[in-house]
């Protein structure tokens, strides 16, 4: 098993599994559910609706690439549900002891991508979340951690929950007593590990001031990404935002007290 970190100094959370030696076992009574649509494969240790799960990941992929360019390709993703958490953690936790601080969690090998987590109550938003992960890692040869997570908070939401998010209030009053989400500081956290529930939030609230305070915004989310995709390696997404568009991050905070989801925006808006 390899962690991996991208060597640009940009760091992913992608953890990085060589072989998962027995996963998900092919043939096996284990798996109540075992079906392919398309590249996506799903086993379950319990009934679940498929027809749902496919319908919701799938609105993830297009509004992904719609906001941000971010597209599926083609590799396999395997998503591999438990009935329990007691099961989860007995299937996953000698080969990926990572697994036990999460509900969820998402592995890469190769081209196949595989994404593990248990029946609760938030098994779909968990399912979002992680399949988002799986298309960052996709796309781009690396991501920053601030982005991949602030990117994987926002789309495990259906879009009609956004406004509704209890992380919403709380940026917006912070916000208004003058405390906001600073890019720098995200942009120094190390690792996964050390995020805790507030540099998840700042993340998902800099992720909505990208994708929705103009179009001018989301133009800039969308360039950083593509150089990603290309391979080229623009540095730091707050100084390549100052030399593209100097003005865009001095507007982050008026944002922040709003926290607004518009569904467009007006042509002549920046
Ligand atoms: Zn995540």
């Amino acid at each position: 098993m390899t962690w991996c970190s991208s060597g640009t100094g940009l760091r992913t959370l992608l953890i990085c599994v060589l072989t998962l030696c027995c996963v998900p076992a092919g043939g096996s009574d284990r798996w109540v559910v075992q079906e392919q649509r398309g590249s996506l494969l799903m086993y379950s240790e319990f009934e679940v609706d498929t027809e749902r799960i496919t319908a919701e990941l799938s609105e993830v992929d297009s509004e992904l690439a719609e906001t941000t360019g971010i597209r599926a390709t083609e590799g396999r993703v395997e998503i591999v549900l438990f009935a329990s958490r007691q099961s989860y953690l007995q299937y996953l936790s000698a080969s990926v002891p990572q697994a036990a601080a999460r509900r969820a969690i998402f592995l890469k090998n190769g081209e196949i991508s595989q994404i593990y987590a248990y029946n609760s109550r938030s098994l779909v938003v968990d399912l979002r979340h992680e399949m988002t992960h799986v298309r960052v890692h996709q796309h781009m040869p690396y991501a920053p951690l601030w982005l991949d997570e602030g990117l994987a908070e926002y789309f495990e939401e259906e879009e009609a929950a956004r406004p509704r998010s209890s992380r919403r209030e709380a940026v917006r009053w912070k916000a208004r007593v003058g405390i906001s989400p600073t890019l720098s500081t995200l942009e120094r956290i190390p690792s996964a590990e050390s995020m805790g529930a507030e540099e998840y939030r700042n993340s998902w609230a800099w992720v909505c001031f990208l994708i929705n305070d103009s179009a001018g915004s989301r133009q800039l989310l969308q360039g950083y990404v593509r150089q990603i995709h290309r391979g080229e390696a623009p540095g730091k997404f707050s100084e390549y935002a100052a030399a593209e568009n100097s003005g865009l991050l001095s507007r982050a905070n008026s944002y922040f007290r709003k926290m607004t989801f518009p569904l467009t925006f007006v042509s002549s808006e920046e």
